[in-house]
């Protein structure tokens, strides 16, 4: 429940709308599972509350480290289902990637998630509760600065939960994040793109990863359906404060889309549109048909941007040996 739910769900109880934000606190600043434990309230509220809700949770179930420190958790889901976030390491701080559906039905070519199709959308609770988890779970939980709703999913094929977990993690009495600290990514629901700029205030990112609509529709079945001309006009549309940008992901595949005229064409498309390029060099897993651009042909492609006024990064990819990096995401157990 969003806090202005779980005020309504207590006044048809006759509660104070008050109490929602003492229990808020109780399970987003101290991590707390069990009404009995919420000592300001009254004895009586307590069991009431407790034979008529309950507070879900997910479990960590193991964990790897990369060596770059990039940590992974898995998760198990009340079903059973796993799910998989990324703890990434920033100078002295940390960006938490969160999952927001099992699997994933986008079915993007160079990811790992994609093959496995989509087994359920996440309830708010579970992708609250991938945060709620390392935060407050484990000792000394991890300072996490940055959300990026980027893991297993497509965010906006889950819009409602989605934006409920939203207004959980922003809420002061919640996780208290900022709108700005919170990044959602989108392989292109056109659509749902002007619905998120006008529920909230958060980041947007797009996977682009292709200039032009042949080579898009190989890669992501999803352009068949929204084009770029649908795509990109959503984005100029996007509401964003004057500082902020939309940041478009481009994940740099061998022979593919990683060629100088593509680079061209690329900043042709995102002429006038406010934005920064993530150039992410393709991250391989055992079954991906794609190879990574040599150094060389990734520098060539970023020059070609920079070049035409773009802040254009190549982001390494980070996790790379525990399989944590854009795309190879699988959520599922290691080998015993
Ligand atoms: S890249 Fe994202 S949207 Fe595409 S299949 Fe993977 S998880 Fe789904």
């Amino acid at each position: 429940m969003t806090l202005p739910e779980m005020e309504e769900f207590l006044s048809h109880l006759g509660r104070e709308k008050y109490r929602a934000r003492q229990i808020f606190k109780w399970m987003y600043r101290k991590g707390t599972v069990h009404f009995e434990e919420m000592t300001d309230l009254a004895r009586s509220f307590r069991e009431e509350i407790s034979s008529l809700a309950r507070i879900g949770t997910v479990e960590i179930a193991d964990s790897t480290t990369s060596r770059d420190g990039t940590r992974k958790f898995l998760y198990t889901l009340e079903d059973g289902l796993t799910v998989e976030s990324v703890l990434l390491r920033e100078r002295n701080h940390w960006t938490l990637c969160v999952s927001t559906q099992a699997g994933c039905r986008m079915g993007c070519r160079f990811c790992l998630t994609g093959t496995f199709g989509l087994k359920r959308n996440l309830r708010p609770g579970e992708i609250t509760g991938q945060v709620t988890a390392l935060r407050l779970g484990i000792p000394e939980g991890p300072d996490i600065r940055n959300l990026v709703l980027m893991g297993m999913g497509e965010p906006l094929d889950n819009y409602d939960n989605v934006l409920r977990a939203i207004r959980i993690l922003t809420d002061d009495c919640g996780h208290g994040f900022s709108n700005r600290r919170i990044t959602v990514s989108t392989c292109g629901l056109a659509p749902a793109i002007p619905d998120l700029s006008r529920d909230s205030a958060v980041n947007l990112a797009v996977s682009l990863n292709a200039p032009d609509d042949e080579t898009r529709n190989r890669l992501m079945p999803i352009n068949r359906k929204y084009p770029l001309a649908a795509l990109l006009a959503a984005c100029r549309d996007y509401e964003m404060p004057l500082r902020r940008r939309i940041t478009f992901e481009y994940i740099l595949i061998k022979g593919v889309n990683d060629s100088v005229a593509q680079a061209q064409e690329l900043a042709r498309l995102l002429r006038g549109v406010r934005c920064k390029i993530n150039l992410i060099p393709f991250n391989e897993f055992p079954e991906s048909e794609f190879r990574r651009p040599t150094d060389e042909e990734i520098e060539a492609f970023r020059n070609v941007l920079v070049e035409r006024n773009f802040t254009a990064i190549v982001r390494a990819g980070k996790g790379l040996d525990i399989l944590a990096a854009c795309g190879q995401l699988s959520g599922r157990r290691r080998p015993e």
